[in-house]
């Protein structure tokens, strides 16, 4: 994080962004973000990103600055000022500056600020996998809407962490949601099962084009709520995320999923998510 930020309207040096102490997502968490993937310069599915923040900011009545073509082509031109060739896009927009206090202030404009992130591609964790461990999810009702308020989701990983796995795998009385920072899939007989797209989840943008590319495959897939046991008993898990592109569970709980390694279905999926990109 250095370099050009995007603050409002214009591009500035990191040093020239100032930020209140008394801005709404500093102390309410009142705003809404969205993190953008950049391959070879260019941005990944930059429209649905850019439905999912108007959806977002809609849904919290907060308006967005700028048209979202206007916005579009300012993280273009930030992209471009931090000369990035891979990496993401962070961008967000709190309700702005006002003394502390619940109600909408009257007077407070939205405040806008993005910045770029170095970032490789996770190809060792791609290749490998990654172990997951099950844990309630404690979110609230409306994990849909992409806000500032992740708290549950900074805990959840480093529990993670803290018993040396790679993420968690949340779930409401048995039934799996999704990761902290991603959606989850599961293979059985073939067919891929992710859980719905209601508000339970994020609508994850890589979601939607594994199910894209899995029906352009002619793989089987059902949205429907599935259960930790049939986790646990899945051919294949693998889960979906701008930052973890589609990365195979190779160990939930502890115990081996499949054959500990990344399945055919998975496989095939990421290889179309690679012409996806070499596409882009
Ligand atoms: N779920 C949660 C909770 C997330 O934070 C993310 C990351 N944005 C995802 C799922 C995956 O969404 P996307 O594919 O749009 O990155």
């Amino acid at each position: 994080m250095s370099g050009v930020y995007l603050y409002q309207n214009r591009l500035l040096p990191q040093e020239e962004v100032h930020i209140s102490p008394e801005d709404r997502g500093y102390y309410f968490g009142d705003g809404i973000y969205e993190v953008f993937r950049v391959y070879n310069g260019r941005l990944y599915e930059a429209d649905a990103h850019m439905r999912r923040l108007q959806k977002s900011a809609a849904d919290v009545r907060i308006e967005l600055p700028s048209e979202p073509e206007q916005l579009l082509h300012q993280l273009v031109e930030l992209v471009a000022a931090n000369r990035l060739t891979e990496g993401t896009v962070y961008l967000q927009i709190t309700r702005g500056e006002a003394s502390r206090s619940h109600p909408f202030p009257k007077a407070a404009a939205p405040v806008l600020m993005a910045f770029t992130n170095v970032l490789p591609r996770p190809l060792a964790a791609v290749q490998s996998g990654i172990s997951i461990v099950s844990m309630d999810d404690i979110r609230w009702l409306r994990c849909d809407l992409k806000t500032l308020n992740l708290l549950p989701n900074v805990l959840a990983k480093q529990h993670a962490l803290d018993r040396g796995a790679g993420d968690v795998v949340m779930h409401r009385g048995g039934t799996v949601t999704e990761c902290s920072a991603s959606n989850i899939m599961i293979v059985m007989g073939g067919r891929i099962v992710t859980h719905p797209a209601n508000n339970l989840i994020l609508h994850g943008i890589t979601r939607a084009v594994v199910l894209r590319l899995a029906n352009e495959l002619e793989i089987a897939a059902e949205e429907r709520p599935f259960t930790l046991s049939e986790l646990m008993e899945a051919d294949e898990v693998f889960i979906t995320g701008t930052t973890a592109e589609i990365t195979p569970v190779i160990a939930v709980d502890g115990a081996t999923i499949g054959g500990g390694t990344s399945g055919p279905v998975t496989r095939k999926l990421q290889q179309a998510f690679e012409r996806s990109i070499e596409a882009l």
